[in-house]
């Protein structure tokens, strides 16, 4: 069976992405089951750039094709921040219910609703270095008090567009059928896909909106 390294350290992030790749026949590792450390400085300009930093970066490591995801939250009110720095907002070390509170003492006296939008890009790169990519977003708007005890990160403030519902109240199942990383691994399902059937060959053709190079 093909293996595909999940290029992550986020438990809550490696747990979706299990259950979103689950009907492939791949065989999914962690970084953890093949005891590599790799500390990645998200250093791009966009998430697409990220998103490439850490999957070829541990796709060269560990010879496996590699799956990696980069995410923010943006906020309408905050001139679409924390964006691109929505894992740094609170400083080093910071923990998401630090992040949390930050994102609300930014928004303290703007006018509600904080409408947002999770972003999501994932890009599949080979060992030798080919990527491909897909991006999914979804709408909803941010709450003045966290709700929700599932999921992790920004989930417990987002409330989801069409839902009423944050995403912390979602289970794991249901925000897989209408979260961002659901929606970008669905638009890069035909990649995924040949790389199953292919098991060693390099998937070939793009997915929607997806490049190779
Ligand atoms: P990154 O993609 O690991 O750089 O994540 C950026 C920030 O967004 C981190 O603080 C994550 O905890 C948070 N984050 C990423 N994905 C999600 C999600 O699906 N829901 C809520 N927060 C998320």
């Amino acid at each position: 069976m093909q293996r595909l390294l999940l290029a992550t350290t986020n438990p809550g992030k490696a747990r979706e992405l299990r259950a979103l790749l689950a009907p492939l026949p791949l065989e999914l590792l962690t970084p953890a089951n093949l005891r590599l450390h790799l500390a990645v400085q998200e250093t791009g300009q966009d998430y697409l750039a990220n998103a490439r930093l850490k999957a070829l970066a541990f796709a060269r490591a560990s010879g496996l094709w590699s799956l990696a995801d980069d995410t923010g939250l943006e906020v309408e009110a905050l001139s679409g921040a924390p964006g691109l720095r929505s894992a740094r907002l609170a400083g080093p070390g910071a923990s998401d219910a630090d992040r949390r509170r930050e994102l609300l003492r930014r928004l303290q006296g703007r006018p509600r609703p904080w409408k947002a939008l999770f972003r999501a890009v994932v890009v599949l790169a080979s060992p030798q270095g080919e990527t491909t990519w897909a991006e999914g977003v979804c709408a909803g708007e941010i709450l003045p008090a966290p709700r929700g005890q599932h999921g992790f990160g920004y989930d417990p403030l987002f409330l989801v567009e069409g839902t009423g519902r944050t995403m912390a109240e979602l289970s794991l199942e249901e925000k897989n059928r209408l979260s961002h990383r659901a929606r970008a691994v669905q638009a890069l399902w035909p990649a995924l896909q040949r790389l199953a059937q292919e098991a060693g060959q390099p998937p070939r053709g793009a997915a929607s909106p997806a490049n190779n190079d």
